[in-house]
């Protein structure tokens, strides 16, 4: 399993992520931030537990958001 981590707050809304792992991340119309797609709050991080075949576009979002707010790890 692999952990994706989000801290949103600081998010400038560039749209990399999506384009680099749109099943993990879309942008929220109501601010334009990104969300991580079914992940849990605690406090300004987003967090969530996916499965290794998401781990490479996981990483290409991590590489390509230029706030390096993306932080992905396997467990
Ligand atoms: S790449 Fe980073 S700054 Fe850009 S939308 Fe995604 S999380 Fe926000």
């Amino acid at each position: 399993m692999i952990n994706i981590n989000h801290l949103r707050r600081k998010c400038i809304g560039c749209n990399a992520c999506v384009e680099e792992a749109p099943n993990l991340f879309i942008i929220d119309e109501k601010d334009g931030k990104s969300n991580l797609i079914d992940s849990k709050q605690n406090k300004d991080f987003f967090n969530k537990v996916e499965t290794e075949d998401e781990y490479e576009s996981a990483k290409n979002a991590e590489l390509s958001c230029p706030v390096n707010i993306i932080k992905v790890s396997k467990n």
